[in-house]
C-alpha cells in the first residue's frame, strides 16, 4: 500500500491503523500493575475498530514471548512514557493559563475526554474525516462526554487546514498549546515544514508545541529502519494482521523539527526517548536501534513572532 499525495484511510487501514495500534498500546499500558497512564477509552475504541490483532494486544491477550518478538512490550512501555509526556505538556500549559489547544493528527487520542481541563478550555482535534467521525461517534455511543469544549476539524494535514481551523473558531490571538504526536514521519518532508510554518503563523506569543520526532536518518540507518519495520510487519502478518509499516512512513532526508522550530522563533527543549524512559524506570532502546534516536520536543514561542 504505497502512499500517494492525497491518500485517505479509516482506522483499520493504512496510516489510520497506526492510530489504532498506539491506542491498543495505551490500553495495554493502562492495564499494567501500578500503571503510568490511565486511558479508559483506549480499549473500547480499539474494540470498536474491530481488528482482532489490535484487540488482543489491547487486552493483553498476546503471550509474553510473542509480545517481545512482535515489539508489543516495547511499544506498550514507549507509549506509556509518550502519553505521559504529552499529558503533562497539556496540563502544564493549562496551568500556565493557556485556554486553547490543538491536537493535530488526533487519531484515537482521548485527552479531550479524560484530562482535567480548566473551565473554558477549548480543544480542537484535527485528523482525516473518517478518523474524526469514528471517534466522535464511538465515544458518544459509549456515553462519554468531553471535559472541555471539544471542536473537531476533519481535514487532511497536507491541505489548507488552517482555514478550516479558523472557521471552527480558533483564535490566533490567544496563546495555543499544540501537539503533533506520532505524526511527522507520516508526512512528506515538505509537508512537515509547511505544517510547522502554519503552526508558527497561527501561534500567538506564549504558544507551546509538543512533538515527537527522529533526527533525519543517515542512509545506513534508513535500510535498517525499513528492515526492522518489515520484520514487525512479518510477525504481525503471522497473527493475521496485514500492514507493511515501512510503506507508510517517509524515511530519509528531512529538516530536523527542533532545529527548524528554533530557526522560527521557538525555544525548544528536547528530551531523548531513553531519558524519558529512564525517568519512568522503563527499559531503554539499544543505541543501535533506530527508535533510540527519537526525541520529544517541547517548544515555546517567544514574543515578536
Ligand atoms: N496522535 C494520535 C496518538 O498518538 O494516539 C494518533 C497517532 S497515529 C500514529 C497517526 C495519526 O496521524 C493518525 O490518526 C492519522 O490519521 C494521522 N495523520 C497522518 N497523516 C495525516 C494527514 N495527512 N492528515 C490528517 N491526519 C493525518
Amino acid at each position: 500500500m504505497t502512499r500517494t499525495d492525497d491518500d485517505s484511510w479509516d482506522l483499520a487501514s493504512s496510516v489510520g491503523a497506526t492510530a489504532t495500534l498506539v491506542a491498543a498500546a495505551r490500553a495495554a499500558a493502562s492495564r499494567e500493575t501500578d500503571p503510568l497512564i490511565d486511558d479508559p477509552f483506549a480499549e473500547p475504541l480499539v474494540r470498536a475498530v474491530g481488528v482482532d490483532f489490535f484487540i488482543r494486544m489491547a487486552v493483553g491477550d498476546i503471550g509474553a514471548d510473542d509480545r517481545a518478538e512482535m515489539g508489543v512490550s516495547r511499544m506498550t512501555a514507549n507509549m506509556a512514557a509518550r502519553t505521559k509526556y504529552f499529558d503533562e505538556f497539556f496540563t502544564q500549559a493549562a496551568a500556565a493559563g493557556v485556554r486553547q489547544a490543538v491536537i493535530l493528527a488526533s487519531g484515537l487520542d482521548s485527552r479531550a475526554y479524560r484530562l482535567g481541563w480548566p473551565q473554558g478550555m477549548v480543544v480542537y482535534e484535527i485528523d482525516q474525516p473518517e478518523v474524526i467521525a469514528f471517534k466522535s461517534g464511538t465515544l458518544a455511543g459509549l456515553g462519554a462526554t468531553p471535559t472541555c469544549h471539544r471542536r473537531t476539524v476533519a481535514m487532511d494535514l497536507r491541505n489548507d487546514w488552517a482555514s478550516a481551523l479558523r472557521q471552527a473558531g480558533f483564535d490566533p490571538v490567544a496563546p495555543t498549546a499544540w501537539s503533533a504526536e506520532g505524526l511527522l514521519g507520516y508526512l512528506p518532508p515538505e509537508a512537515q515544514d509547511r505544517l510547522l510554518d502554519t503552526i508558527t503563523g497561527l501561534s500567538a506569543p506564549g504558544s507551546r508545541l509538543a512533538v515527537d520526532c527522529a533526527p533525519p536518518g543517515d542512509p545506513a540507518q534508513e535500510q535498517q529502519s525499513r528492515e526492522r519495520m518489515k520484520a514487525f510487519s512479518d510477525h504481525w502478518r503471522e497473527q493475521g494482521f496485514h500492514l507493511d509499516f515501512s510503506e507508510l512512513v517517509y524515511i530519509g532526508e528531512r529538516n530536523e523539527a527542533g532545529a527548524y522550530l528554533g530557526g522560527h522563533g521557538w525555544q525548544v527543549l528536547a528530551t531523548p526517548v531513553n531519558e524519558l524512559l529512564a525517568a519512568h524506570r522503563l527499559p531503554p532502546f539499544d543505541d543501535d536501534e533506530p527508535m533510540s534516536k527519537l526525541r520529544y520536543l517541547s517548544a515555546t514561542l517567544g514574543a515578536g513572532q
